[in-house]
């Protein structure tokens, strides 16, 4: 704790005393390119930011999640009594009370005193570590943060001024950009606007720059949950894995009641609800906390948006300057992405790109469940990777699409099809990888590609092949031997309930 605090201290006063002088005289030589990481969404929000008692939107406070949990028993009451119109009331006034204040304005701008912390601004931003092991402390790494509900072209300007900070401190001209999956919308934001000029390599982590197909489906109001059980019991071993007896327990259960029916029957009685109640929830809530966001419109996968749009804004004046600000990304960057990537290559910029794979994205949507880290499509963040099934594979007749590279870009499992991605030179596949997931050695990964000097290929070493398979925490070339492929039985079961019963008595 000393030592964070020391190096926060530090961190401030060097920001305070130090910014003028670096910016005018000190040049520095080192060959250390420091380097800039846009975090991935989910800062804290707080409102009341003009007093001293800033209060958290989200996550919401205790306070609002007491006030509503009367309502949410009431709308969980109505769903087990079958008053579907109860639910949809109650479930939509539990909402509003827990998150309204998260809205933003109808023009998609935030309301006064409401953002990220500023003080963290300050401290946490300029000298925190991004992949650096919690001991490790690098100097050099500096995390950029910033309000995820507005528009990446926003964020975008902020992240420029960011920028000629962290040179002026460090007397570098040129920084590495990395970016975590939403703050890759502000990585490719940026580069429109501003060009890749003093920017030496861009390392796009789980890039959500093509968005998710789960928001897709959840701003065209399509949410679809019937007969999916099987499709849930693979996303849960995609999740949780086989690595320990509480997993192994969990996704077993979930296996045998599954294998009964009741896991269906469960879900197809949940649609039949959302189907009633869907529209007055997004009437009375969802439109009006979420769709006012354009962080969170920059997640609608590009052939979903038009429809999206549809769906939640009707033809609704009132919507008119969100969608302006929505579409201009839409329009200049989302569907540009490729080429503005392609430029800044061009221009001299590095590219490095790395997604997981071989886990379901949660399957609400009508499509059939693909590859994905669980959250977004490998399809998307690979800028067109081709992707078999999460359950089948491409196929035994399957060729590689693009062949005129000379190499093999298909996956070990013959699942991934990388060559026909933008960059399949420079975009790496982590098997198991999870959309959070920073494991040890993945870090090391990273490291090892921003170091490189030069342009890291999925041919430069030995240790990091295209493909590469995730497993507590290490990382090892893929096989194309699934650790998901196990049965779940009764046995399974049993085993592992034993197992746990063992660990917690006998520690
Ligand atoms: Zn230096
Ligand atoms: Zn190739």
């Amino acid at each position: 704790m000393k030592r964070i605090l020391s190096l926060i201290l530090a961190a401030v006063l060097a920001f305070t005393f130090c910014v003028p002088v670096f910016a005018k005289s000190k040049k520095c030589r080192c060959s250390m390119t420091p380097v800039v990481y846009i975090v991935g969404f989910g800062d804290a929000i707080y409102k009341d930011l003009d007093t001293d008692e800033p209060v958290s939107v989200f996550p919401p406070e205790g306070d609002a999640i007491a006030k509503a949990v009367p309502d949410l028993l009431v709308a969980v009451g109505s769903l087990l009594t079958g008053n579907n119109d109860g639910f949809g009331k109650f479930a939509s006034k539990a909402v509003n009370i827990m998150l309204g204040s998260l809205a933003c304005n109808a023009d998609g701008t935030a309301p006064e005193n409401t953002g990220i912390d500023p003080m963290g601004k300050l401290t946490d931003t300029h000298k925190m570590p991004a992949f650096a092991p919690e001991d490790g402390m690098d100097e050099g790494y500096y995390k950029f943060r910033y309000d995820w509900r507005l528009s990446p072209i926003d964020n975008a300007k902020l992240l420029r001024e960011y920028i000629s900070d962290v040179k002026a401190i460090t007397g570098h001209s040129e920084i590495v950009l990395a970016a975590h999956s939403q703050g890759n919308t502000i990585l490719t934001s940026y580069l429109q606007l501003y060009g890749s000029k003093g920017i030496e390599k861009v390392i796009c982590l789980s890039p959500a720059y093509q968005g998710l197909s789960l928001i897709g489906s959840l701003f065209k109001k399509e949410v679809s949950i019937s007969h999916k059980g099987d499709a849930l019991e693979e996303y849960l071993k995609g999740i949780m894995g086989f690595e320990s007896a509480q997993s192994q327990l969990i996704v077993s259960v979930v296996s045998l009641i599954n294998s009964y029916g009741i896991v269906d029957f469960a879900l197809n009685y949940l649609q039949k609800v959302l189907d009633d109640e869907l529209d007055r929830v997004f009437d009375e809530c969802l439109i009006d906390i979420f769709g006012t966001m354009p962080g969170l419109w920059a997640f609608v996968p590009p052939e979903d948006y038009e429809a999206a749009k549809t769906a939640m804004f009707g033809g609704d004046k009132k919507y008119d300057d969100i969608i302006k600000k929505t579409d201009y990304y839409y329009k200049k960057v989302q569907t540009k992405t490729t080429d503005i990537l392609k430029k800044a290559k061009a221009n001299g910029t590095d590219i490095v790109i790395a997604a997981g794979y071989n886990i379901s994205t949660i399957p609400v949507t009508p499509a059939q469940a693909t590859h994905g880290d669980y959250l977004i499509d490998t399809e998307n963040m690979t800028l067109g990777a081709t992707c078999s099934t999460i359950t089948g594979d491409l196929g035994i007749n399957y060729k590689q699409a693009e062949k005129s590279c000379g190499h093999n870009h298909i996956s070990p499992e013959n699942t991934i099809d990388a060559s026909t991605g933008a960059f399949p030179e420079y975009t790496w596949f982590f098997s198991g990888n999870g959309h959070n997931d920073f494991g040890e050695e993945y870090c090391e990964f990273i490291e090892w590609a921003i170091r490189y000097k030069g342009q890291p290929t999925v041919r430069s070493s030995k240790q990091y092949p295209q493909f590469m398979a995730e497993s507590e925490g290490k990382i090892n070339p893929a096989t194309g031997k699934s650790a998901v492929d196990e049965r779940c039985d009764e046995e399974i079961i049993i085993t592992s309930a034993f197992a746990l019963i063992k660990e917690s008595v006998f520690g």
